[in-house]
């Protein structure tokens, strides 16, 4: 930890005071042998665990032939062949095309890229409390100042933000579409925006789902003025909600999808998938990047996607889920626990509030901190989120066995222990 501090700037925190050795699906071991359940899953990457059978023999083959070719200098066949799957089941109507990056913030950029190209329009609407990245036109989108934006201005312009619908707060989706109209009315016309983003599921914001009618709406809002509709996929993606995308449920289509994260288990790949006619509106050279689309990586995602068909993980999703949804309500009711509620989140994308009071609404942000601290202790790596970080998210890998599973909530309720009961 002193060579940590030394030598690497604060500006990137590290939620734990670990240093890890090694992973093996739900597990991980640090460098002084403890272990830990993954309840973290390095921030909803490892859908399928670490180290799956499946991706690393995919990996190592690929190691074998080629880790390193950049596709703007010459193409290779797992590029191409993820590009053809991820088509195949995303929901995107019509005929769709695929481009490859590395990280979730380089797809945000470059999905605004293609929707400002194919619109000519420059504006771009998002949600408040929403998270997309970092880099600059991500870290502009995203909807939280501290500590993602304070002190980096100026940011991108165009960027304009409107509530997003949280009913326990009082914001209903007709004050988010009322918002968009007020934006319209006095801020930028409507035919100036290229796109309203906002993720399925928000996810650093608290796993708040977008009610399906609000996804309607914005379907409706988009094909009236010409504006297109991007669903970040980025964190909800690839089974965690019970469906490969988190939007399926909604029926409703986007015109492009930014992924990431549980894409490639474990390894840097995200990607734009969306309507052949809009990935095209691009010129040959305005997109790319040296690493963008790596073999290895592809390699990665397309043993990934067998993984999620074969062991049938968005059914788990759903079973795992309910397991855990149920076992927080149960523990909700606990006297000697500290008052949680809130219980939400489709499939196994699921949290929960820590409250001042058992049955209450007021969060208690000071209390999910110990808890996080209290379950990193006892050998549980889990992470918070939420506007305040008052709630705490669960976010094991998809494969983890029932037994695991269980150890690790064992692990929460005692986490969640009254100091002093
Ligand atoms: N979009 C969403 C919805 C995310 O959750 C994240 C990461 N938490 C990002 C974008 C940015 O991804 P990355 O950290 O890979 O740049």
């Amino acid at each position: 930890m002193g060579r940590r501090k030394a030598s690497i700037p604060r500006g990137v925190g590290t939620a734990m005071g670990i240093f890890i050795d090694r992973a093996e699906n739900a597990e991980v071991w640090d460098v002084e042998g403890r272990r830990f359940i993954d309840f973290a899953s390095g921030i909803a990457v490892l859908n399928v665990g670490h180290r799956h059978p499946r991706v690393m023999e995919a990996v190592e083959q690929q190691l074998r032939r080629c880790t390193h070719a950049a596709f703007q200098v010459a193409g290779y066949d797992a590029y191409v062949a993820l590009a053809e799957r991820l088509n195949d089941i995303a929901p995107i109507e019509g005929p769709a095309k695929t481009i490859l990056f590395s990280t979730g913030a380089e797809a945000v950029e470059n999905a605004v890229k293609i929707a400002r190209a194919a619109t000519r329009r420059h504006a771009v609407i998002a949600f408040s409390g929403g998270f997309h990245g970092r880099s600059f036109m991500a870290m502009s989108l995203t909807g939280k100042t501290a500590p993602y934006k304070r002190g980096f201005g100026p940011l991108p312009g165009g960027v304009y933000h409107v509530p997003f619908p949280a009913a326990h707060k009082g914001i209903t989706v007709a004050d988010s579409l009322d918002a968009i109209e007020g934006l319209f009315k006095a801020d930028v016309a409507a035919e100036d925006v290229a796109a309203i983003i906002l993720e399925p599921v928000q996810g650093e914001g608290g796993f708040l789902p977008a009610p399906t009618e609000l996804l309607q709406a914005l379907r409706r809002l988009a094909d009236a003025h010409g504006i297109v509709l991007i669903a970040d996929e980025v964190q909800t993606g690839f089974a965690r909600t019970g469906r490969v995308f988190g939007i399926e449920p909604s029926g409703v289509k986007p015109d492009l999808i930014t992924v990431a994260k549980s894409l490639a288990g474990g390894f840097p790949l995200s990607g734009v998938i969306g309507r052949a006619e809009l990935m095209d509106a691009v010129e040959p050279g305005g997109l790319g990047g040296t690493y963008a689309g790596s073999p290895v990586a592809c390699a990665a995602a397309l043993a990934v996607l067998d993984v999620i068909q074969d062991e049938k993980l968005c059914e788990r999703a759903d079973v795992l889920g309910a397991r855990v949804a149920d076992r927080l309500r149960a523990l909700a009711q606990r006297e000697d626990l500290r008052p949680i509620g809130h219980v939400r989140g489709p499939g196994s994308m699921i949290a929960f509030d820590l409250l001042q009071e058992r049955g209450g609404t007021t969060p208690d942000p000071v209390a999910a901190r110990d808890v996080l601290q209290r379950a990193h202790a006892d050998g549980l790596m889990l992470l918070g989120c939420g506007s305040l970080g008052e709630s705490v998210r669960l976010l094991y890998p998809l494969t983890i066995p029932d037994e695991v599973l269980d150890e690790g909530l064992d692990l929460l309720e005692s986490a969640l222990r009254l100091p002093g009961a």
